[in-house]
């Protein structure tokens, strides 16, 4: 007999055992993912069998990828696995506890130094991921007396870091500098805020254009805003690799810089770089530092090494944009929509959502993983598929690829 109140419903597990779950919860669960299944929208996820490379196996299958963030192949970097094994050996697996605490190894402070030293900024602080720092940084800053002027299009981790905070979120048209100016000007001179800051993504990850920093910038010195750049897909791309900022030579005019570890540098982890007493504000005050353990050793010299290689050469920056470049050509050459992208991302733009979801998947089939972007990712009606070509892929892979698009966009009767 079992034995459960009322209120709580028991599933038998495959294993023969059962689970006590609230009914309440239940209900949420069968009708949430069910509303996402029937509109297509639930998110079946693909194991890769193996390492992040130029290709991924998957179901047995080897596809060329064009799905990740691994702009510089550094993911697989035989220099940057031992260096991680070697860190392994000397620190460990684990930082021990929270920086604060007992967990601030040397090699979380080298790669502190490394990092400013490579953004060009007085300081720099890690922590555990991108995401995590768009939690810490604003919030450490911002509070419900300030306001925040935030792109439309800013990633979700901005969105969730402005949330935090309990600023009031003030939208912007997406890259709209008349727009931005008109509500910094009646933000300011409401005199309802304390502070205000405006913080953009420095390149957006789903169309690859370019935030519009020099006016940006000159629109936060009006009105005396602080500037916030989340540059996570900038970032050993743009600016001979040291990103968006440096990309316009505006080192010592942004306050926030915001980086990724776990993109160009292909580890993971994330930091904000800025200046010093900045920085020192952001060890005292900023949560996911204080109170969540750093990233472990291995990753701290593997991310520190990849920077050194960045500040030593170009040549993978320049591999990633030769091979950008060479897709970009070749896909707009067969009759592809590739949108406006100034960077790497090659968005494929078809329009349909589901014509969309059938294109990637007809990829997926020939060999080639591109994933389908629609909404609400991005607006309703312009659905694309986004190709991420790497410093890693060969002449002969992007051909393939493109060959496989051209098939499959006749097969269709897209081009
Ligand atoms: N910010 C932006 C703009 C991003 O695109 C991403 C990654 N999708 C993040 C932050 C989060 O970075 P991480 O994966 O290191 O948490």
């Amino acid at each position: 007999m079992l034995n459960y109140k009322s209120n709580v419903s028991a599933i038998i597990t495959g294993e023969g055992g059962f689970f006590m779950s609230s009914k309440a919860l239940e209900q949420f669960l069968d009708e949430h993912i069910e509303d996402l299944k029937s509109r297509g929208l639930y998110n079946e996820i693909d194991i890769v069998e193996g390492a992040n490379g130029p290709t991924i196996q998957i179901g047995g299958r080897e596809l060329i990828n064009l799905s990740s963030n691994n702009y510089l192949g550094l993911a697989t970097n035989n220099t940057l696995k031992q260096v991680a094994n070697e860190a392994v050996a000397s620190h460990g697996v684990g930082a021990g506890a929270v920086r604060t605490i007992n967990g601030t190894l040397d090699l979380h402070k080298e790669l502190e130094r490394k990092i400013a030293a490579f953004k060009g900024t007085e300081a720099a602080i890690s922590y555990q991921s991108g995401f995590n720092c768009n939690m810490a940084a604003i919030s450490a800053v911002m509070d419900r007396n300030d306001a925040i002027l935030s792109d439309e299009l800013n990633h979700a981790s901005i969105i969730d870091g402005c949330r935090l905070s309990k600023a009031k979120i003030i939208r912007v048209n997406h890259s709209d500098m008349d727009d931005l100016r008109k509500k910094a000007k009646e933000a300011v001179e409401s005199g309802q805020y304390n502070k205000v800051m405006v913080i953009t993504d420095g390149v957006f990850s789903m169309d690859g254009d370019i935030a519009k920093l020099p006016e940006i910038v000159e629109i936060a010195e009006e009105f005396d805003l602080i500037t916030y750049v989340d540059d996570a897909h900038g970032s050993g791309v743009l600016g001979n690799g040291a990103g968006t900022v440096k990309h316009f030579g505006l080192q010592d005019k942004v306050d926030f810089q915001i980086g990724t570890l776990s993109k160009a540098i292909g580890v993971v982890g994330g930091y904000v770089a800025g200046k010093k007493n900045l920085i020192d504000w952001l060890k005292v005050a900023s949560r996911p530092f204080l109170f969540s353990t750093a990233v472990t050793p291995a990753d701290a010299a593997a991310s520190a090494k990849a920077i050194d290689m960045l500040m030593e050469s170009n040549e993978l920056v320049q591999l990633l944009w030769e091979n950008a470049d060479y897709l970009k050509a070749g896909l707009k050459d067969k009759g592809f929509d590739i949108g406006n992208s100034e960077t790497p991302i090659t968005p494929v733009i078809i329009g349909d959502e589901q014509l969309t979801q059938k294109f990637s998947k007809r990829l997926f089939e020939s060999g080639v993983y591109a994933k389908s972007i629609v909404f609400p990712t991005v607006p309703r009606g312009t659905g694309r598929v986004r190709n991420m070509p790497t410093a890693a892929h060969t002449k002969e892979m992007l051909d393939q690829a493109i060959a496989t698009y051209e098939k499959i966009g006749k097969e269709m009767g897209m081009i």
